[in-house]
């Protein structure tokens, strides 16, 4: 609980109208894709990189929790307050300061949606490649903490490639600004920048971001195939990398989540492939070609006839994770990662996974960087089934981190991943992690709870 005298002083930094105390508010900010509920003591709405450091400045002096949260679309509680305290929302930094068409970079504030910003540097010919499936949705500033992935990783990378610098509000409430502006290369230092991406809101408040931007792709192909299973469209997967053809798209959707869907654009049973490839118009041509002979096997093959049926695609390829929820309520939704030549025996071990646990897994993702989205389907008011759910999970983990692989693609840690941290990460690497986290946060007041195995209260 917050005292009338810190409640006090936040409105004093932010103003009446960016504070807010109202239940329907506490818990409008409570979720995100968990759906899991902690209700924050506050909200609080800042305009600029002071206000946040007033606040984070009242934290560690008064040692209440803060939690910074984009459009709350993460997998994994990372914006959830489950110390309650203050959720800092974005949504009044939401600023594209500029686009420089020269230098091919961006200056955006945190709460921007990355959809938004995509169109608008499209707009002028430009691009900003790293599209999680939120896209609508989710802000840069989450990208950032999380270092969001999507589709297009395969060929153009994640978040962090694209980072040029950031201004950062350090849990004490310093303002500091790591790497470069408008330069593509910088090495003064160490790479604080690197540091910040991924640390999923608990190393500092990101409040202005520099972005590198590319030259917008002249043409684009998109194609679906479809297989009589999942084994035969890794191998397609396989065929194409094989070929050194590297797809700006490479999704795999499996029978059960097909089936899910049910009648769709995109059909139902076996497995799916959506394969897209972009860059000049010759190059798109010659490899669709390739694509096109090389899954000469494939059960059906198609390519998009225009730009109503590549839409229609990718909103399947969108709603797949809030549909799952007709298979089973609770959805424990795990983006394991593994080197893509071990995607076959992966999809196996899931099955009997699957088998020995007596629980529906689905599976779709992104198949052209081995970032399986494994979907464990129970009810978590059915203790058993729970309970073989989370066993599943842990399997599931076990089985990438096997293989080569890790327990978290682009989700990051956050709460639900804290647990198993160990499985992969030795105990002298979580040290070293901890140990920047408290040099850096010494009364421990942002996000706290995330990422480390420590116990969090039960939600509200
Ligand atoms: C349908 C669906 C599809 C998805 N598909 C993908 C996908 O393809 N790839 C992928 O990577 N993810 C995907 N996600 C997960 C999620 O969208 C990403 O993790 C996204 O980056 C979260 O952004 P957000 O704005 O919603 O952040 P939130 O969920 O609000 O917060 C995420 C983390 O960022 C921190 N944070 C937010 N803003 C700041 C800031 N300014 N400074 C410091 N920390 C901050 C929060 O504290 C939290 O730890 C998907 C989610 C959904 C619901």
């Amino acid at each position: 609980m917050l005292g009338a005298a810190v409640k006090k002083e936040l409105v004093r930094i932010l103003g009446n109208e960016n504070v807010s105390f109202l239940r329907e508010d506490l818990i409008a900010y409570s979720y995100d894709a968990t759906a899991v509920a902690y209700p924050p003591d506050c909200v609080v709405f800042p305009s600029n990189a002071e206000e946040v450091s007033g606040v984070l400045k009242l934290a560690a002096r008064e040692v209440f929790p803060v939690v910074p949260r984009g459009a709350g679309t993460g997998f994994t509680g990372g914006s959830l307050a489950v110390r309650a305290g203050v959720v800092m929302s974005f949504e009044r930094m939401a600023g594209i300061k500029e686009i420089d068409a020269s230098n091919l970079t961006a200056e955006v504030e945190p709460g921007v949606i990355t959809g938004d910003f995509q169109d608008e540097v499209e707009a002028m010919g430009l691009f900003y490649p790293p599209d999680p499936t939120s896209v609508k949705v989710s802000t840069i500033g989450g990208n950032i903490a999380e270092c969001a992935g999507g589709p297009r990783a395969i060929k153009y990378g994640v978040t962090r490639d694209y980072v040029l610098g950031l201004e950062v509000v350090l849990p004490t409430g310093e303002l500091v600004f790591t790497g470069g502006k408008k330069t593509l290369k910088g090495v003064a230092g160490y790479d604080l920048t690197r540091l910040i991406v991924g640390s999923e809101g608990t190393l500092g408040v990101v409040t202005k971001a520099h972005l590198k931007l590319l030259p917008l792709p002249q043409a684009k192909k998109t194609m679906l195939a479809r297989f009589s299973d999942i084994e035969t469209a890794f191998a397609a997967v396989e065929a194409i990398i094989g070929e050194k053809v590297i797809p700006s798209t490479l999704e795999i959707i499996d029978d059960v989540t097909l089936d899910c869907m049910g009648e769709t654009v995109i059909g139902r049973g076996g497995a799916a492939l959506i394969i897209e490839v972009d860059g000049w118009r010759e190059a798109v041509e010659k490899e669709g070609s390739i694509i096109r002979g090389l899954l000469s096997g494939a059960m059906e093959f198609r390519i998009a006839a225009d730009k109503n049926e590549v839409k229609d695609i990718w909103n399947v390829r969108r709603s797949i994770s809030p549909a799952l929820s007709k298979i089973k309520p609770t959805k424990l939704n795990e983006d394991v990662v593994v080197p893509r030549g071990a995607l076959v025996s992966f999809i196996k071990g899931v099955r009997d996974i699957s088998k020995k646990r007596a629980v529906i897994i689905a599976c779709f993702g992104h198949a052209g960087d081995g970032n399986i989205h494994v979907n464990v389907m129970v009810d978590k008011n059915d203790p058993v089934e729970f309970r073989n759910g989370t066993l599943a999970v842990e399997d599931i983990f076990s089985l990438a981190v096997g293989l080569g692989g890790t327990i978290s693609g682009e989700h990051g840690v956050g709460i639900t991943k804290a647990p198993y941290l160990g499985m992969e990460l030795s105990a002298d690497t979580i040290a070293v992690m901890k140990k920047i986290k408290d040099a850096l946060d010494p009364a421990g007041i942002l996000n706290p709870g995330k990422i480390f195995r420590e116990s969090s209260p039960a939600p509200g």
